[in-house]
């Protein structure tokens, strides 16, 4: 007898994915796991842009998100160095900000 998969691959995400990249992300809620303030993605202090953009807590600086434009790709940190995903991007001049 075959042994079934107890996974499928990484297309299954397609939709779900689509459902939440396609949102304006300034929206979304953010909580923060130091100091527990809470509130829209637009309320976090944001520095760069180079060499990317990294969004802090308003309360304690910690870092909530960081995003980094590489030529065809934006490489994207959100809650740790761990959580890093990279999406393919229409092209543009290396010098332009992210
Ligand atoms: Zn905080």
């Amino acid at each position: 007898m075959p042994h079934e998969p107890d996974h499928t691959d990484g297309n299954s995400l397609a939709g779900p994915l689509a459902e939440i990249l396609s949102v304006d992300a300034t929206t979304g809620w953010w909580r923060c796991p130091e100091c527990g303030r809470s509130g829209p993605v637009a309320q976090l202090h944001v520095y760069g842009p180079e060499p990317g953009l990294t969004a802090r807590c308003p309360g304690c600086a910690h870092i909530a998100l960081r995003l980094v434009r590489a030529g065809d790709h934006v490489w994207l940190s959100m809650g740790g160095p761990a959580d890093t995903f990279r999406f393919p991007v229409a092209s543009r001049p290396p010098d332009a900000t992210p």
